[in-house]
């Protein structure tokens, strides 16, 4: 039996999407995006603080679409089974210089996180793009009264990578990295090395540090963020505290 070529094409086909897989798959960022990152980095360095404000408001965010969806999904579209309980945890690793800030909400899908974390499509970045102008030449002080969102995390990292679940039955866990530049991957994440399985769903955000921003390695620096910024967030928040 000699297959035909169309059955060639279609083996070469499988065997690409499974190289896909392993290797990750690389998308453009939407235009905007390297637009908004730049005007982030480059007004908002003096008030870098304001990226933990914003992953912690994110994470809170994600654990309250997941237990609205927990009481009015019906059990078709979400897996209620998974009861862990919202929470927001957070970890400095001073030998890796990254911050992790893990949540146990709705988690993202590969296109939630194309759309998502890929495009400005959002509420508080998209209305910062809108009062910026089409040239960009908007008054850039505004930039305080909105939230600047996910972008923010680049203020500090050189690298940010995400491994999500979503609560959607039958996801994989999915991990997304990039340095800022025009591009980032998603991969399928087996467990690498720093990479435990998310209980359920959730999604845990990892920050290589920036050089001259390792002084967010301490956690009395971060425990002092969270009062200034997140005390009206409902669910618990927790940092981690090396032993000594
Ligand atoms: P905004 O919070 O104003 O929507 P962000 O830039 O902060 O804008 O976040 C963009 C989107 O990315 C969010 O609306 C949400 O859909 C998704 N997202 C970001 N962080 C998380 C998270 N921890 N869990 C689930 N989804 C998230
Ligand atoms: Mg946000």
């Amino acid at each position: 039996f000699l297959p035909t070529m169309s059955a060639v094409e279609e083996i070469t086909d499988a065997k690409e999407e499974e190289k896909k897989e392993k290797n990750g798959e690389t998308f453009e960022f939407q235009a905007d995006v390297g637009r908004v990152m730049d005007i982030i980095i480059n007004s908002l360095y003096s008030n870098r603080d304001v990226f933990l404000r914003e992953l912690v408001s994110n994470a809170a965010d994600a654990c309250d679409k997941k237990r609205f969806l927990s009481i009015s999904g019906s059990s078709t579209d979400v897996d209620v089974s998974d009861l862990a309980k919202p929470s927001i945890r957070i970890r400095a690793d001073r030998d890796a210089g990254t911050i992790t800030i893990e949540d146990t909400g709705v988690g993202m899908t590969k296109s939630e996180l194309q759309n998502n974390l890929g495009r400005i499509a959002q509420s508080g970045t998209r209305k910062f793009v809108e009062a910026l102008g089409e040239g960009g030449t908007g008054d850039v002080n505004l930039i305080g009264q909105f939230g600047v969102g996910f972008y923010s995390a680049y203020l500090v990292a050189d690298r940010v990578t995400v491994v999500t679940k979503s609560m959607q039955p039958n996801s994989k866990q999915l991990r997304w990295t990039s340095d800022a530049s025009n591009s980032y991957t998603i991969t399928e994440d087996e467990g690498e090395e720093g990479s435990d399985p998310i209980d359920g769903s959730g999604t845990r955000l990892i920050l290589q540090l920036k050089d001259d921003a390792l002084e967010y390695l301490e956690p009395s620096k971060l425990e002092s963020l969270l009062e200034h910024y997140s005390e009206f967030i409902e669910f618990p928040i927790s940092v981690w505290k090396e032993k000594t």
